[in-house]
């Protein structure tokens, strides 16, 4: 039986594992933190999973949530006019419902599944000499670590990353009280050019359904202001004087909210990096990076737990096809690229809206109030940003796609 590790018990990590030990593989997963630790500490994310990264979930019985976690149902964008009110306000739905299970639920959950299938679980912070011994021992050694330390193994990919610094101040809040959107639930996605975005959603976490709120502060600019906070009430008061400021109707939803546990919030930035897939050891032995260690986007998209589950589903079907040959560093490479011609897709239209607005983006999302079928195709992107590629990224592709909705 082949024998093969994954470092990193996450969202890309224990669906790959799993995937693999129903399928017959005999798997070792190394975690640096213990299930219990996961599920009692910080947030982590905002981690809203769209329809077909929920579909991949769903094929090996891990859309564990589905009949208790709110859907969300649609996606809204709003940018407030210079003079108050809304200078853009549209909404659509989602062909599919999207989905936010809090990552304390799920991991821990998910790390019982892998190990009643037989899994092998590991606690250890993984170093680089621990994969040498790894690599040495395993048929296939994954470092599934998301932003951990260990992913600087993997080289940056000069010209596939855009960015070499932070494009965002990040923060997240989990709220009880938030009230709903009287139509259908959605990710309220609210944008002000030169400040940053702020977007929330409904969601399932330890204390029952809730709302994420995410803030996208320009560093810098005036939603850059999480350095001063100290502790969980006062993070809450300052996502609050932030809605009152730049986004009021957001503001007003929120006169009864309240966090729904003491490790509800969460502050960060990060530089959004594609990597090289491959590491070789020291010893020549080569190991291969998954997910948020090859391609780590800003999350203005909330495109990271999907492009998690499309990669572990991708690296399922490599592993699978390549029956009993090596994993050798050719393979590895070929199998990321075939992640990558589904990533880098995500990673441009994130990109784009991490710049500022190129005025095609500007006459489509306005028209997009008026015709609903732009609006839905912008939304349901989400699910599958290769289309934007067809129409919004591309200055005259969206004057020809304008021209044809007007015909
Ligand atoms: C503010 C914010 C909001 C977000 N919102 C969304 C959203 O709405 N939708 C969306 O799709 N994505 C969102 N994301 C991104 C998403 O959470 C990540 O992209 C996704 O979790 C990546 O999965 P992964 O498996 O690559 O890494 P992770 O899920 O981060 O898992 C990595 C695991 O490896 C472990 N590890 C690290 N180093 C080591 C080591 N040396 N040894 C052993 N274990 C190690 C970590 O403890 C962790 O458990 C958001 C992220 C942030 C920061």
């Amino acid at each position: 039986m082949r024998e093969i590790l994954v470092v990193g018990a996450g969202q890309a990590g224990l669906h790959l594992a799993i995937g693999l030990l129903q399928n017959g593989y005999d798997v070792t997963v190394v975690s640096n933190r213990t299930p219990e630790s996961i599920r009692d500490g910080r947030v982590m994310s905002g981690q809203c999973m769209f329809g077909t990264a929920r579909a991949h979930e769903r094929a090996l019985g891990l859309d564990l949530w589905a009949d208790v976690c709110p859907p969300v149902e649609g996606i809204e964008l709003s940018v407030p006019a210079p003079g108050g009110g809304k200078a853009l306000g549209w909404s659509a739905r989602l062909h599919a419902p999207a989905a936010a299970v809090d990552q304390r639920i799920k991991m821990p959950v998910w790390l019982a599944e892998f190990e009643r299938l037989g899994g092998k679980l590991v606690i250890h912070d993984v170093t680089p000499a621990d994969l040498e011994e790894y690599a040495a021992r395993y048929d296939l050694v994954l470092v599934a670590a998301g932003k951990g330390e260990i992913a600087s193994l993997f080289e940056r990919d000069a010209a596939r990353s855009v960015h070499d610094a932070p494009q965002r101040a990040l923060a997240v809040t989990y709220v009880h009280g938030l009230a709903p959107r009287p139509e259908h639930s959605a990710v309220c996605f609210n944008l002000l050019p030169g400040v940053g975005e702020y977007f929330v959603f409904p969601a399932l976490t330890h204390t029952g359904p809730c709302e994420i709120m995410v803030f996208e502060g320009l560093p810098g600019g005036p939603m850059d202001c999480w350095g001063d906070v100290r502790g969980p009430a006062e993070h809450l008061a300052r996502s609050c004087e932030l809605l009152a400021t730049f986004f009021p109707w957001e503001a007003e939803r929120c006169a009864g909210i309240e966090l729904t546990d003491a490790n509800a919030v969460l502050t960060g930035r990060f530089a959004p990096t594609v990597r090289h897939p491959v590491a070789v050891l020291p010893s020549g032995a080569p190991v291969l990076g998954v997910a948020d260690v090859v391609v780590l986007n800003d999350p203005i998209t909330g495109q990271g737990s999907n492009n998690a589950a499309k990669c572990a589903a991708v690296y399922l079907q490599a592993i699978l096809e390549r029956d009993g040959l090596p994993f050798d560093a050719e393979w590895m490479g070929r199998t990321f690229e075939r992640f990558w011609s589904q990533a880098q897709h995500a990673t441009r239209w994130t990109n784009a809206l991490l710049a500022p607005a190129q005025p095609h983006h500007l006459e489509l999302l306005g028209t997009a109030g008026q015709v609903p079928q732009i609006a839905s195709r912008f939304v349901n992107g989400f699910d599958d940003p290769t289309d934007f590629s067809e129409w919004f990224l591309d200055a005259d592709k969206a004057r020809a796609y304008l021209d044809q909705v007007a015909a």
